[in-house]
C-alpha cells in the first residue's frame, strides 16, 4: 500500500536578511485511502510544507526526509515526483499564456502516463471531468489560468486530479476563495477522486467550512513551523470553536 513519509523536515526560504527556517521538523505519515488536514493560522508554514513537498526551487530541505514508498522525493525532479504519483496544487497557480488547457492536460497526462492518452479516448474522459466539475467546455481553449477566476482555477485543479490520478494529492487552500455552490463542487470532485480507496489526501486549510464537504481522517494543527496537535475529525470542530489561540500563545 502506497505510503508519503515526511519525517523531520526543516525547511528554509531565502529571504533578503538571509536564510530563514520557516519548518522546524515535522512528522506526518499519509498511507492510500487516507485523509489528512493541516489546519493552522496565516504564516505558520503550510503552504511552505507543500511548495517543499513539490520542490519549488526557492525552499531549501535543511535536514529531514520526505519517501513516497520510500524512494527519496527530494532526490527527485519535479517531473519525477509527478511520475512518482504526486500532485501537488497550489495556493496560487500559475498562468500559462498561449497554452490551451486541453494542451495542458494531455502534455501533464503523457508526463505522468509515460505514453499519450490516445486522443478519441481523451477527448471523452476530459469532456466526461468537465461536465462533473461543471466546467463550461468552451474552458479547455483557454489558457491555463490565465484570466480564471478564483473558482476557475480550483475547478482546474481538481480537473487535473480527475485525469491524472495520482496516489497523493496535496491541495492548498483549495477551499479559499470559493463560493458556496463552487465549493459544493469542487469537495464533490475531491470525495470522487478519494472514493476508490487507493489514494491519499492532504488538505491544507486555514477554515474548517471545506471538511464539512470532506471529512478527514485524521486533523493536524500546524503551528510554528511543526505539527504541534493531531487527533481525528473532531480536532476540527474545537478548532472552529475556540480558534488557533492556544497554539499560537505558546508559538
Ligand atoms: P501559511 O501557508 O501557513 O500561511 P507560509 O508557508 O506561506 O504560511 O509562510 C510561512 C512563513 O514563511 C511566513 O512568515 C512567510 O512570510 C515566510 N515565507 C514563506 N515563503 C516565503 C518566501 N518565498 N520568501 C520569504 N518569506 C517566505
Ligand atoms: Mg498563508
Ligand atoms: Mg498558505
Amino acid at each position: 500500500m502506497a505510503t508519503l513519509e515526511i519525517k523531520d523536515l526543516h525547511v528554509t526560504v531565502a529571504t533578503e536578511d538571509g536564510a530563514k527556517e520557516i519548518l522546524k521538523g515535522v512528522d506526518l505519515t499519509i498511507r492510500a485511502g487516507e485523509t489528512h488536514a493541516i489546519m493552522g493560522p496565516n504564516g505558520s508554514g503550510k503552504s511552505t510544507l507543500a511548495y517543499a513537498i513539490a520542490g519549488h526551487p526557492k525552499y531549501d530541505v535543511t535536514g529531514g526526509s520526505v519517501l513516497l514508498d520510500g524512494e527519496d522525493v527530494l532526490e527527485m525532479s519535479v517531473d519525477e515526483r509527478a511520475r512518482a504519483g504526486l500532485f501537488l496544487a497550489m495556493q496560487y497557480p500559475v498562468e500559462v499564456p498561449g497554452v490551451s488547457m486541453s494542451n495542458f492536460l494531455r502534455t501533464a497526462a503523457t508526463a505522468v502516463r509515460e505514453e499519450a492518452p490516445a486522443l478519441r479516448h481523451w477527448v471523452k474522459e476530459v469532456k466526461q471531468a468537465m461536465a462533473e466539475l461543471d466546467i463550461d467546455p468552451a474552458f479547455a481553449e483557454r489558457s491555463v489560468n490565465e484570466g480564471f477566476s478564483g473558482g476557475e482555477k480550483k475547478r482546474h485543479e481538481i480537473l487535473q486530479l480527475a485525469l491524472l490520478k495520482p496516489k497523493f494529492a496535496v491541495l492548498d487552500e483549495t477551499d479559499s476563495g470559493l463560493d458556496v455552490d463552487a465549493l459544493r463542487v469542487v469537495s464533490e470532485g475531491v470525495n470522487r477522486y478519494k472514493a476508490n480507496g487507493e489514494t491519499g489526501v492532504l488538505l491544507i486549510t486555514h477554515y474548517t467550512r471545506i471538511l464539512k464537504h470532506i471529512t478527514p481522517d485524521f486533523v493536524h494543527v500546524f503551528a510554528g513551523g511543526r505539527i504541534v496537535e493531531s487527533g481525528g475529525a473532531e480536532l476540527a470542530e474545537v478548532l472552529e470553536r475556540d480558534g488557533y489561540v492556544r497554539y499560537t500563545a505558546s508559538a
